[in-house]
């Protein structure tokens, strides 16, 4: 079955009665090149188990079941269950659980269905209005994962990938740099799914780095810190670090110096190492 093809998913949706909600984020890609690609780049292969987030008709998962031992699915909308279960019958090496992925225990999911497994993937084309919170969940619970492989709206790609201490970076910028090394692998238009979305999109791969390769005395506050300064993107980051931390304004621009950084920086100015010297400096007080 070719789950690409426009009116085979018409035929599967009219059958079993189901129709797209918009705020899940479903936009089912219809290019066929795209989820091979997804797979092979993101690391599928025999002996690796790989975790997909949001199945929609399966059309990755099948591309994921096909190199793979074993992928494990989450998938919040119960109404694709009959569809799944006829576009995956042919494969033994799918499990899909039903749920919200921000509601679930990801560590006892591994543990209860990849157990053995040496390399563990995830793989998956995201819903875009929780895009970064799943990728903070994924990388902030230190799961026994070796690369995640998404596909984000391609705003979102630039900023995952941008470069500490440039004019693109973020929060969120700062947050996977603390744990992996992004890459930007590709880009995919938005003629590429089904409903069309207004935005392009852009698949990413995150390597997570098996040793710290930062070590804040506070993660805590260092994630602190790193929001409050990103609060105000264009604006001097010691105005909302000095409220979040209630430090006055003049000891905050001595901590700053003695970290060699500006008085007046802005955050995007900042590099992983300087943030994780302030925070350290912080932590101190
Ligand atoms: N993988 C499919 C594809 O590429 O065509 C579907 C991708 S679609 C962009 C996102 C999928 O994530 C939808 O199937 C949607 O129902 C599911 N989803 C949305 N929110 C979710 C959540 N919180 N937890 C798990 N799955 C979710």
């Amino acid at each position: 079955m070719e789950l690409t093809n426009i009116g085979t998913i018409k035929e599967l949706f009219t059958k079993h009665g189901f129709a797209f909600t918009k705020s899940l984020g479903q936009n089912f890609l219809i290019n066929p090149s795209v989820c091979p690609k997804i797979a092979e780049m993101g690391g599928c292969k025999a002996g690796v188990a790989a975790i997909e987030i949001g199945t929609g008709v399966g059309v990755l998962t099948k591309e994921l079941a096909k190199r793979c031992d074993k992928v494990v699915a989450v998938e919040i909308d119960t109404g694709l269950k009959p569809i799944l279960e006829e576009t995956l019958s042919e494969f033994d090496n799918v499990e899909i659980v039903f749920g919200d992925v921000m509601e679930t225990d990801l560590h006892a999911l591994i543990k209860e269905k990849l157990s053995g497994f040496e390399e563990i993937v995830v793989c998956a084309n995201l819903p875009y209005y929780i895009t970064s919170p799943v990728i903070m969940k994924l990388l902030e619970e230190k799961l026994p994962i070796s690369c995640i492989t998404v596909m984000v709206q391609k705003e979102a790609a630039d900023r995952l990938c941008a470069k500490v201490g440039e004019r693109d970076c973020g929060a969120i910028t700062v947050g996977v740099n603390f744990y992996s090394t992004p890459k930007m692998l590709f880009r995919v238009n938005r003629g590429s799914f089904m409903p069309a979305p207004n935005v392009d999109s852009a698949v990413i791969r995150l390597d997570i780095s098996r040793q710290p390769k930062y070590t804040p005395k506070d993660e805590k506050l260092f994630f602190r810190l790193v929001h409050a300064a990103f609060s105000q993107r264009r604006k001097q980051l010691i105005n909302p670090v000095s409220a979040e931390f209630r430090i006055p304004k003049t000891e905050l621009a001595e901590m700053l110096i003695s970290c060699g950084i500006k008085a007046t920086a802005r955050p995007e100015e900042l590099k992983m190492e300087d943030f994780a010297a302030l925070s350290d400096k912080i932590s101190e007080k």
